[in-house]
């Protein structure tokens, strides 16, 4: 016979305890389901007998039940009694045993990164059912001090005195100090929100967070900024589970797949969430999963606070394919999107902006499947439907410029767009007054000119707009993608020279493919009015992903790359490497399929521009590091407004290795040396910093990366195809 397992509380919908309690009963053979069950706080008693009269094998308790459901319950055990709180529920033959998990789970996440809280001093924020546990938890693993802030101190002090711990009024919490400090308090499910300050993480050796949705909350941003061992909320989640398990079947659950699969579930569950409240998570659901990135779950899985990079002393030769162009990925999102009918994307890159991307755009009506490496998006027909959602779009600031210029073609009542606080940082406002003069109806919610912002219909129009081209050239492709759904078209005059003039080529191409002709004179584009075919589109190698592989050769002075599936004729503007490799001594071999690139000796310091390719700016300081004399790379001061100040970032990083570096206002100065010092490199959550340095650490020895997930952003696969360098030259 079945048995049935569940979760209550309220709200339910978001939880993952379906996902790795059903993923466990399936992998073990067990007839068992595990169910989410909403209660509302004045139901429990009532679903409690509702427990007994179906004879529901065992129960997980959430937020706002753990505390009241002891007084429903017929037995709990000794550690539920100190706790005060129950998270677990044993049916025994009718008789419901009550018992708590989560600390053993606080327990064991600090456990499987290596910290013991023995001897320390622990600061816990909140003093709900979280914070009990973990109280439990510290207590139990010997802390020296334990110290509570809570919002409403009478709770702090009834919880201090439970435990015999020291309770301080949440007004204190700005002086806080110590080892280790936990957030229990349910501040940070805002990817904007943190219990404390920067200031007041900087005080502490080890964060941890029991939020796990955002995976990476501001806190744990905060932490791993400043170099702090990161402890998320989902290490605890995943280990209750365990438990819970253990208890109801007497089983060992299959806890790495578990893992796995609450990790997935929350990266996609997050993006989701936002703008589709009302998904309940099923297995199966969520955004569609590219093939290729499927095998990279296992280390991204881990997500280790930090990755040590061995010196690769004997390099020959390595052989790689690298994922498909992220640039060509979003415009054929946009293009297909608003095409009538189906279009076939073929080889999406699938990594976290476009999903980002993907899902706004499916928040306004556009329907996505995936099958075989071939993404089928059935498109709006110029008519993006807004019907109230928020959207969420991460750090993706070229799908969000997309995202603001499709939305405002749309019908109905609005659609909001916000994103983590970098994000919010990057400015939007030439973007804004181009398509205001063309009628759209967008307002600013907190900044002018700023994300958050809502995008209500408008009555879209043709017309000139004026751009300054030493802004982001996103927003003139912005502008040009929407052009053809525009009554009598659109004409874009750029003021001045066109910084990353290249990207517009490549949204030109992409345009092009699907049927749509831009026409230039000098700094004036001009699209017809019309619409974008529904078609097949294959996506070449990403140009920016392969540089940091293409570059191995020069920076270790030896040995050849080839990258099978790079297109040395596509117009994604980071080809120009190959050009600065060649310069730099390289010998290119461009192939029918693919490029190769070999070196020997030291590669000479040169002068770049890169006003049309400036992602190639972490790349080239890298090189520039490992040449002969000074090298200087120009041409792109809008690097300060990237995922993060980009010069100032690798100027700081590069100084931590000995190099020394010249901030440019639009570059950088860099005096290339022969041997690095040990360094530990902050990536401020920019994966072309962590990617730049990955590649350098090669050669020096010592360099371990902070935050190595973030390469998520653009190539999932990264550090695996960095192993495979490794291992091909074993
Ligand atoms: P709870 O019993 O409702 O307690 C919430 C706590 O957060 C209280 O201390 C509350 O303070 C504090 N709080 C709420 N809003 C606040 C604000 N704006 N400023 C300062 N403090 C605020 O919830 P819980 O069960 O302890 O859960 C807390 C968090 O931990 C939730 O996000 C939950 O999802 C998470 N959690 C994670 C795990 C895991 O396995 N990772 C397990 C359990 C819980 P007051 O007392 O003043 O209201």
């Amino acid at each position: 016979m079945y048995k049935v397992y569940g979760i209550i509380g309220y709200p339910v919908s978001h939880s993952l305890s379906p996902v790795m309690h059903n993923l466990a009963f399936r992998e073990l053979g067990l007839k068992a389901v595990y169910g989410a069950f909403p209660v509302k706080p004045e139901d429990l008693s009532q679903a409690i007998r509702g427990v007994k009269a179906l004879g529901i094998s065992g129960l997980s308790v959430t937020i706002p039940h753990k505390v009241e459901v002891i007084n429903l319950l017929d037995e709990i055990d000794e550690k539920a009694k100190e706790i005060g709180a129950v998270n677990t529920i044993i049916n025994r033959e009718g008789r419901l045993f009550g018992t708590n998990t989560d600390w053993i789970g606080a327990l064991k996440a600090f456990e499987e990164v290596g910290v013991s809280p023995s001897g320390k001093r622990v600061v816990i924020l909140g003093a709900g059912g979280a914070s009990l546990a973990i109280i439990y938890a510290m207590v139990r693993a010997c802390a020296k001090e334990i110290i509570v802030y809570n919002r409403t101190f009478e709770k702090a002090k009834e919880v201090a005195e439970r435990f015999s711990v020291l309770a301080y009024p949440w007004e204190d919490v700005y002086d806080a100090y110590g080892d280790i400090l936990i957030n229990a308090t349910s501040v940070g499910l805002k990817s904007f929100d943190s219990p404390v300050a920067k200031e007041v993480v900087s005080r502490f050796s080890v964060v941890m967070d029991s939020v796990y949705m955002p995976l990476e909350t501001k806190l744990l941003a905060m932490a791993k900024e400043e170099n702090k061992i990161a402890i998320d909320g989902l290490k605890m989640l995943l280990y209750q589970g365990v438990e819970q398990f253990k208890l109801w079947t007497g089983l060992m659950p299959p806890v790495d797949k578990m893992r796995e699969a609450i990790y997935r579930e929350v990266l996609t569950l997050y993006c989701h969430s936002v703008h589709h409240p009302t998904v309940t998570p099923t297995e199966g659901r969520g955004l569609p999963e590219n093939p290729s990135t499927k095998k990279s779950q296992a280390w991204r899985l881990t997500l280790l606070p930090e990755k040590e990079i061995k010196p690769l002393r004997d390099f020959k030769r390595a052989r790689l394919r690298v994922p498909s162009s992220k640039s060509l990925t979003q415009r054929a999102l946009i293009c297909s999107a608003l095409a009538a009918g189906k279009s076939r994307i073929i080889n999406p890159l699938l990594s976290e902006d476009p999903r980002l991307l993907l899902s706004a755009l499916e928040a306004t009506g556009v329907k996505a499947s995936f099958s075989e490496n071939n993404l089928i998006i059935e498109g709006v027909a110029g008519r993006p439907k807004l019907s109230g959602e928020k959207v969420y779009l991460g750090n993706n600031g070229t799908g969000t410029r997309f995202f603001i210029a499709y939305a405002s073609l749309g019908q109905g009542s609005f659609v909001e767009v916000f994103g983590k606080e970098r994000l919010h940082e990057r400015p939007v406002a030439p973007l804004l007054s181009a398509l205001r003069t063309l009628s759209a109806n967008i307002e600013c919610l907190e900044r002018e000119g700023y994300l958050p912002l809502r995008i209500y219909e408008g009555k879209l129009k043709g017309g000139k707009v004026r751009l300054p081209g030493n802004v982001s050239s996103q927003f003139i492709s912005a502008l040009l993608l929407i052009g053809p759904y525009l009554s009598g078209g659109l004409t874009v005059e750029v003021e001045g020279e066109l910084l990353s003039a290249g990207y517009v080529e490549t949204t030109i191409e992409v345009m092009k493919h699907f049927g749509v002709d831009v026409e230039r004179v000098s700094g004036v584009f001009r699209v017809k009015e019309g619409f974008y075919k529904e078609t097949e589109y294959e996506v070449p190698a990403d140009a920016s992903s392969s540089s940091y592989f293409l570059s191995i050769p020069l920076i270790l002075g030896k040995g050849e790359v080839y990258i099978e599936n790079y297109s040395a004729t596509s117009t994604q503007p980071d080809v120009a490497l190959l050009t600065f490799l060649k310069e730099m001594g390289a010998k290119i071999e461009v192939l029918p399929l693919g490029v190769k690139v070999a070196f020997e000796g030291r590669p000479k310091a040169c002068e770049f521009n890169i006003s049309d390719c400036p992602d190639l700016f972490p790349t080239l300081c890298v090189l520039l590091a490992c040449a002969q004399g000074k090298g200087i790379i120009r041409g792109a001061p809008h690097l300060r407004y990237k995922e993060t100040d980009r010069i100032r970032a690798m100027a700081t990083e590069l100084k931590k290795l000995g190099v020394e570096v010249e901030e440019l206002p639009d570059g950088i100065v860099v005096e290339g040396r022969e041997d690095f010092k040990p360094a530990r490199i902050n990536t401020y959550d920019d994966h072309r910093i962590a990617m730049s340095f990955a590649i350098l650490g090669l050669r020096s020895i010592g360099l371990i990366i902070n935050n190595p997930a973030c390469v998520e952003k653009s190539y999932p696969e990264f550090w695996e195809h960095l192993e495979s360098v490794y291992a091909q030259n074993s």
